[in-house]
């Protein structure tokens, strides 16, 4: 028998857990803790997950559920294991999300934090916001989002109009987080960009481990958000669903621009054209710059990629705009694929690769 030579298999899904999403978007505020209602085991795989993706490492707390609180429910440890993580941690807020096993039990975990509240002092107690997650209705990208709108809705006010803009990006890089940060500072416009992830989850080597990292979207920042003058959030696919930007449009008034991921000339152009309507302001010199070298950089590696053939498969909106981004330089996507069930994917790709067909026509 011919023996089969070794082989490395990496894997690379494109559809992940639920909660997974909610910790990382909680990952992203200041001095917060991200907190799994379910069993060890959910919190365990994310831990691994996140730190084997970003190399950095994150706690993330659970209420450690075992067989007994499937029959008679996880509301005792749910109450202990907060408090357990404000004695520990000292956070200034904690982020709950559910799990598959909580919510397959029916646990009602917002009557359950409020039983929390009249049972501890309000001195004692730090922000709670809870988001449920069940991972068995949608992938991390749908937790992330469901996480970022129970953000918003749980603790933004309305201060009065301010001269802010809300930025709520998705799930992206956290140089990506910080190079958006620049660009918002190079505008020279206030801004709250919910989630960042540019420090807590890209911190430098330090010798002392920090619980929680610095770094986050402030929480004064968020209370704020009711009153910004726009929202600007990135994401083709979310059609309908409750996200941070309808939210705030819902219960403030705040007009939300919801835009493609910038990938590539069209959808960045998009961004930078929604800034000037927002801001009344031009697009700064830097970036012109920036987009001339990118136009001659297509023009001189077209001979190069024209014709070529692509297979595109990840989390929805990012397929959208490596479409988009691919139409442009001339490489066909012939196959798009996602673990996302949105409902709107295939008409994103067509009209974000729309855009791009009508800047090269
Ligand atoms: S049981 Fe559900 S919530 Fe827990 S890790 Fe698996 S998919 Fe995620």
């Amino acid at each position: 028998m011919t023996k089969m030579p070794n082989y490395i298999s990496t894997t690379n899904a494109c559809k992940l857990c639920k909660p997974l999403g909610a910790a990382l978007a909680f990952r992203g505020i200041e001095g917060s803790v991200p907190y799994l209602h379910g069993s060890q085991g959910c919190a365990t795989y994310m831990r691994r997950y996140i730190i084997s993706h970003f190399n950095e490492p994150i706690d993330i707390a659970s209420s450690s559920l075992s067989e007994k609180h499937a029959v008679y429910g996880g509301a005792a440890n749910l109450k202990l294991g907060l408090t357990n993580v404000t004695k520990k941690y000292k956070p200034r807020l904690i982020g709950i999300a559910t799990t598959c096993l909580t919510e397959t039990i029916g646990d009602d975990v917002p009557m359950i934090l409020k039983e929390y509240g009249r049972e501890t002092a309000a001195a004692a107690r730090p922000l709670l916001v809870n988001v449920s997650t069940p991972s068995y209705s949608g992938t991390h990208m749908e937790g992330f989002h469901a996480a970022i709108a129970a953000v918003v809705d749980q603790l933004a006010e309305n201060p009065g109009v301010s001269d802010t803009v809300n930025l709520l990006p998705g799930f992206v890089s956290s140089a990506d987080y910080r190079y958006l940060a620049e660009i918002m500072a190079d505008f020279g416009v206030k801004t709250t960009m919910l989630p960042d992830l540019s420090e807590t989850l890209d911190g430098p080597a330090l010798l002392e481990y920090e619980k929680i990292p610095g770094g986050g979207t402030p929480l004064e920042a968020i209370k704020g958000m009711g009153g910004a003058k726009a929202t600007i959030e990135f994401g083709r696919t979310l059609g309908s669903s409750k996200t941070g930007g309808s939210v705030l449009a819902q219960k403030f008034g705040v007009e939300n621009m919801r835009l493609g991921l910038p990938l590539g000339i069209g959808e960045t152009d998009r961004f930078f054209a929604g800034l000037q309507t927002v801001t009344g302001l031009e697009t700064p010199w830097k970036y012109a710059m920036e987009r001339g070298r990118l136009v001659d950089a297509y023009v001189d590696a077209h001979k190069y990629v024209f014709g070529k053939k692509a297979i595109i498969y990840g989390e929805e909106d990012l397929v959208v705009g490596l479409a988009a981004f691919l139409a442009e330089i001339g490489v066909m996507p012939i196959l798009c694929a996602s673990g996302g069930r949105s409902g709107s994917f295939a008409a994103a790709i067509a009209a974000a690769t729309e855009v791009s067909r009508s800047m090269t026509a």
